[in-house]
């Protein structure tokens, strides 16, 4: 089984844990969970691992993998803490869909392992400067956190983040130079002045394609949003950097909608192009596209005009 996990990390005599691939037959190892004695298997069969010399009743492959996993994490941050050095965190977000970044420390002057807040022990707890958590880091092997340590952390701008673990192999994550946990319900975007909600990121992906009709050489402007094409949230502004880079946006008349809108246009022949087809400009990888992030849009305000018109 590909995903069987395995006691794949030992504590050393000195209390440092080490992964069965790195360690050596002549040294002593003993289970990071349970602290019994470990032997060193190195096989042809499975990749190395260890195994408890004697029958070790209450231990589990998960929950030793949970202990080295929070343990390896913490030692990660301590140190970046004792050096002063911030520790980049990169999470796909729950709220808007897209790909965060930021300094994991840049509040935080203290970790903790199970650090008791009262209603929940989280694995690893980051304190600010008086003590308060602001985040906390759960490694979920068997257990997600309980409903209550959830609430908890709401009720108290508590920060939650997950790494969830499938295999022993997870451990090789920590070897990244940023963090990725699975999950964190933290959004960065702005959120809209109107409604409250967090905002969406609006990218224009402007390719380099030709006219359908005439075939001379012309510069297709889609907007990316939400993983949608959507020209409809396009301000002004986003229709003139569009022009600027070489696209030309121009009022068509649309038998399909019987009313006038902005498209994206051939300078030659001003035949343009149909929204119903700027999808399948991005079927063909080996046109050259340019990215350009134009800001933010409220998608919950747009779907609220949206309705509201139709
Ligand atoms: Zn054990
Ligand atoms: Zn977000
Ligand atoms: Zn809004
Ligand atoms: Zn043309």
């Amino acid at each position: 089984m590909a995903n069987e996990i395995l006691y794949s990390i030992g504590e050393t005599p000195l209390k440092d844990l080490i992964k069965a691939k790195n360690a050596d037959k002549d040294s002593s190892y003993y289970c990071p969970d349970c602290k019994q004695p470990f032997i060193l298997r190195k096989g042809l069969k499975k990749r190395p691992h260890f195994a408890h010399k004697s029958v070790s009743p209450n231990c589990t492959p998960e929950s030793a993998l949970h202990y080295s996993f929070k343990t390896l994490l913490h030692n990660k941050i301590q140190y970046h803490l004792d050096q002063n050095l911030p520790l980049n965190i990169h999470w796909k977000c729950n709220i808007c869909n897209d790909v965060h970044k930021g300094n994991l420390l840049k509040k935080a002057t203290m970790v903790r392992l199970e650090h008791d807040l009262g209603v929940c022990r989280p694995d690893i707890a980051l304190l600010d400067k008086n003590g308060k958590a602001i985040a906390v880091i759960e490694v979920v092997v068997t257990h997600k956190p309980s409903q209550s340590a959830i609430e908890y952390y709401r009720n108290n701008k508590v920060i939650p983040i997950l790494y969830i673990l499938k295999a022993d192999q997870d451990v090789d994550r920590l070897n990244y130079e940023s963090l990725r946990p699975d999950s964190i319900d933290l959004c960065t975007n702005p959120k809209c002045s109107k409604c409250g909600h967090y905002m969406q990121k609006k990218q224009l992906i402007i390719v380099d394609s030709s006219c359908w009709k005439c075939h001379s050489q012309m510069k297709v402007a889609l907007v990316i949003a939400d993983i949608q094409i959507d020209l409809d949230i396009l301000s002004s502004e986003d229709i003139q950097t569009a022009n600027e880079h070489g696209c030309f946006f121009n009022k068509q008349y649309s038998q399909f909608i019987n009313n006038t809108y902005l498209a994206n246009t051939c300078r030659n022949c001003n035949n343009f192009i149909g929204e119903n087809f700027l999808p399948d400009y991005l079927l063909f990888p080996t046109l050259k596209r340019e990215v350009i992030d134009i800001g933010f849009f409220c998608l919950y305000c747009v779907n609220k005009i949206k309705t509201q018109k139709s």
